[in-house]
Formats: C-alpha cells, sequence, structure tokens
C-alpha cells in the first residue's frame, strides 16, 4: 500500500506473479456496483480472458440495468441470487481480487463468504484507508477511479496487448462515471493519455455517456423531478441541502433501484451549497445516507460520525437504521457542528 500518486511497482511485479500461478480466480466489487465497481471487474474478467485465464464475476448483488451494455454484464454471478453458487466459487478459487472496496463490509452479506475463503486475496482501490483483509493491496485514493488505476497497473503489468475494445469499454466506464463524465476529480493529465488510448482502441466514449449516463425511465424522470420541486430543502446559514423521500414517495413514481443515481449532486449547483444530503427511505426503519459536497467540506467525516458509513471527502454515504423523520431530525442536528468544515 502506498499512499503518495505513484503506481507501487513491486506490488503490480507480486499480483502478476499471482495471476499467472492461479488457475482459479474470482473477481469481486462492493454491493449496490457502481460504472467503476463493474467496469473494474468485467475489464479485468475480459483481459484475464484474453489471457487464457477464466475468471468468473462475482457481486454482492446484482448489478445496475444501466450497465447491461458493458461486456461480460450477463455472466455475472450476483451472491444475493445465487448464494450457494457464489459461496462455492469463492471457497474454491484459488486467487480473488477484491476492486473498488477497501472494507469487507462493503461486500454487505457476501462478507463472510469473503473472508473465510481460503484464497489469496489482492485488492486494487482507491478509496482512502484500506483495511487489512488482503494479502496484497493496492491502493491509490488519489486516482479518481479504480477504472484508472488497473489501466496504469495493466500497463506496469505488460498487459495492454489483452486491452481490446470491449476491455476497453469497461475501463472507460468506471473513469467517466467516477468523475461525473470528467466534471470533477479530473484534473490528472493521466487520465486523458489514458481516454486517448481507450479511444484509439475503438472505445465509442459518446455512446458510453448515453447508455450509462442519459437514459432514463419516464418515472424516473418524474421522481427527480418531484425531488428537487417538492422536497429539496436549503439551509443557506448552514450552506447545506437536504432531500428526503420516503417509501411510500418512492412507491408512487414507481421507484427501481438507480432511479436517484445523482440526485444527491443536484443542490451543489446553487452557489453556497457546500454540502448535500439524500435520505432515501428503503424499509421501513432503514434509511440510505448520500453525501456530496464541493471544495474542502469532508462528507466522510460526517458519514463516519453521525451516519455508521465513510467514503470520499467529496461522496460519502452511510445507513441508518431508524424511520425517515427521525433520520430527518438527526441530519438537522449535526448542522451546527457541521459548521467547523465550511
Ligand atoms: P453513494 O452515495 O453513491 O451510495 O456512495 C458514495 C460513496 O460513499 C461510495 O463510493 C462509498 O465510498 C461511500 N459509501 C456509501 N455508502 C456507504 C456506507 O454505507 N458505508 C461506507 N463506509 N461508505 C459508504
Ligand atoms: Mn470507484
Amino acid at each position: 500500500m502506498n499512499d503518495n500518486n505513484i503506481l507501487d511497482l513491486e506490488a503490480v511485479g507480486r499480483l502478476k506473479g499471482l495471476v499467472e500461478r492461479a488457475r482459479k480466480i474470482v473477481l469481486t466489487c462492493h454491493v449496490s456496483p457502481d460504472g467503476d465497481a463493474m467496469g473494474s471487474t468485467l475489464g479485468l474478467a475480459r483481459v484475464l480472458q484474453l489471457m487464457g485465464k477464466h475468471p468468473i464475476v462475482v457481486t454482492p448483488d446484482r448489478p445496475p440495468k444501466s450497465l447491461t451494455f458493458l461486456p461480460g454484464y450477463s455472466d455475472v454471478v450476483p451472491a444475493s441470487f445465487k448464494p450457494g453458487v457464489a459461496s462455492n466459487l469463492l471457497r474454491s478459487a484459488d486467487l480473488v481480487v477484491c476492486l473498488d472496496f477497501n472494507a469487507s463490509k462493503r461486500v454487505d452479506k457476501m462478507e463472510d463468504y469473503l473472508l473465510q475463503s481460503p484464497a489469496t486475496k489482492a485488492m486494487i482501490d482507491h478509496h482512502l484507508d484500506p483495511e487489512g483483509f488482503c494479502d496484497l493491496t493496492i491502493s491509490m485514493p488519489r486516482i479518481s477511479s479504480t477504472c484508472a488505476l488497473l489501466y496504469l497497473i495493466m500497463e506496469a503489468a505488460g498487459w495492454l496487448d489483452y486491452l481490446d475494445r470491449q476491455a476497453a469499454s469497461c475501463i472507460y466506464t468506471g473513469m467517466m462515471t467516477d468523475t461525473g463524465n470528467f466534471s470533477y476529480n479530473s484534473n490528472d493529465p493521466r487520465l486523458y493519455h489514458i481516454v486517448a488510448d481507450l479511444v484509439s482502441r475503438g472505445v465509442d466514449k459518446d455512446a458510453i455517456y448515453n447508455m450509462a449516463c442519459n437514459t432514463f425511465s419516464e418515472s424516473c424522470l418524474r421522481l427527480n423531478g418531484y425531488a428537487l420541486a417538492e422536497k429539496m430543502q436549503i439551509m443557506r446559514d448552514h450552506q447545506a441541502a437536504l432531500i428526503a423521500l420516503s417509501l411510500d414517495e418512492l412507491q408512487r413514481f414507481g421507484y427501481v433501484k438507480g432511479d436517484t443515481e445523482g440526485l444527491v449532486n443536484r443542490p451543489l449547483a446553487i452557489p453556497g451549497v457546500a454540502y448535500s444530503c439524500f435520505l432515501r427511505e428503503d424499509e421501513p426503519g432503514f434509511v440510505k445516507v448520500s453525501m456530496r459536497s464541493k471544495g474542502s467540506f469532508p462528507v466522510n467525516r460526517v458519514c463516519e460520525d453521525y451516519f455508521n458509513g465513510g467514503g470520499h471527502k467529496n461522496a460519502a454515504g452511510g445507513e441508518l437504521y431508524m424511520g425517515l423523520d427521525e433520520a430527518i431530525a438527526l441530519f438537522m442536528k449535526t448542522l451546527t457542528s457541521n459548521d467547523k468544515y465550511l
């Protein structure tokens, strides 16, 4: 593990050795996988396949429909859907690569299968403060996506010959989604060298943007419109915004998982709003917390301190086992102490 901005070549060499020796490789990522989680697992899976390996991607739950275009999507084994198959794959693997997460609890109900697997484990990730549950950890929190880190690893490992259009499309997807289509965390010039190379390998970046980021159902658009028009609260004195949606409201708009992706970012467009919180009542007594900020405001600290979570400085989340009204009251109570970060 290193905390600077230079890839640890010794660690890449060890990863290369592990991959070369492994016969049964499982690739996995965090629960509610996003473009970076799926892009990095499926991108690495494709490259390993072209190297003659037979990797299998096991995800804690189903990947979102918005990513069905990713090559290899239909071969993914979601543990929530096929727990027996997933646990057997993890138990019999000799190498498990953990992509885009830094803590075993991020695989949710799959945590025991992962921790009990006798396989050698390697982490490739960009979240702060990686836990030590892997035998090999390649963690670079200053890189904006696991996919960009994976590209640098592949380059250093001499694997770019295997990066065909399909693998490159996976890598591009994660780089794009984790930077909001290159609108934040995206001032590292290396990113654009990588993008140039991916496009030259045949990636259709415009099509990927439209499929991953600009395709919505009518009910999804209406839910987001309702949330902004009717539910957004701005607490100007605290430079804060809150949107809270109850189970009832979600059901009224035919909510399906993924429909509120990106909603939490929208209030940040308002000048003077430094951070934004979205509370979604997923089940009675369970509220998912999402927070985003701009500038130096550390929403990961807020999520660690009050919302049983964590994440990055500008994008974090947590979980509350309580009703929505109680969760709203808790958020309101944190406003004054959060002022210290402004
Ligand atoms: P999102 O708001 O998109 O669900 O999550 C944004 C980021 O916050 C994730 O990439 C992850 O780093 C972090 N995060 C979200 N939910 C949790 C959580 O429950 N626990 C922790 N530790 N981090 C979370
Ligand atoms: Mn990521």
